[in-house]
């Protein structure tokens, strides 16, 4: 059960602000999948600059090998609009936190959906982008005609700009739950409007 979880805390402690935060674990729990006692619960804070406390949890089934790790923040957060225009190799290592909520949008680029499957996660600007990047990829694998094909290898070029600082882009994401952030002097926050 360890592995995903180091997983998560790996990415965050890669960079000074956010140090390996202690785990705290409960064990034998009630999985929500198979029904078995098998499954354990694990929660960390971490403290994220211009955003306060985080806190990180997994969930892990021993039994179904159920699992599941979503981000929120200790203080009840308004719904929220985050974007950052990515034009230097600095952006591209600027903190990204995504709830399973937020949807991460890059305009002509591609998007991360939440969903009931996605998974909340803290990465860089060049984490994001590699995940779309890879996204971008399988669609390359599977893409049955030559245009669908060449878009995405067209896709790839520009990520690859991006990467080396020739190309901008502008990252969002939109967050109901309010629990995502782009972490920078240079991204802009606004308030959504809550849906009823
Ligand atoms: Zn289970």
């Amino acid at each position: 059960m360890m592995e995903q979880t180091t997983m998560l805390l790996n990415k965050t402690s890669c960079d000074s602000i956010m140090e390996t935060p202690p785990l705290a674990m409960l064990k034998h729990q009630h999985c929500p999948m198979c029904n078995q006692k098998s499954l354990t619960l694990s929660e960390a804070d971490v403290e994220v600059p211009y955003f306060g406390t985080l806190l990180i949890f997994g969930m892990n089934c021993e039994n179904c090998k159920y699992h599941k790790s979503d981000v929120e923040a200790a203080e009840q957060k308004e719904a929220c609009k985050w974007s950052l225009e990515v034009s230097s190799k600095e952006d591209l290592n600027c903190r990204v936190v995504r709830s399973s909520e937020g949807l991460i949008k890059i305009p002509y680029v591609g998007s991360i959906e939440p969903g009931p499957v996605s998974e909340g996660f803290i990465t860089t600007v060049e984490g994001v982008l590699n995940r779309i990047k890879d996204q971008v990829e399988s669609l390359k694998e599977s893409a049955e005609d030559d245009e669908d094909k060449t878009k995405a290898k067209n896709l790839l070029k520009k990520l690859q700009k991006v990467f080396w600082g020739e190309e901008k882009i502008t990252l969002t994401i939109e967050d109901p739950s309010g629990n995502s952030a782009i972490i920078s002097d240079k991204a802009k926050r606004e308030v959504m409007k809550q849906k009823k």
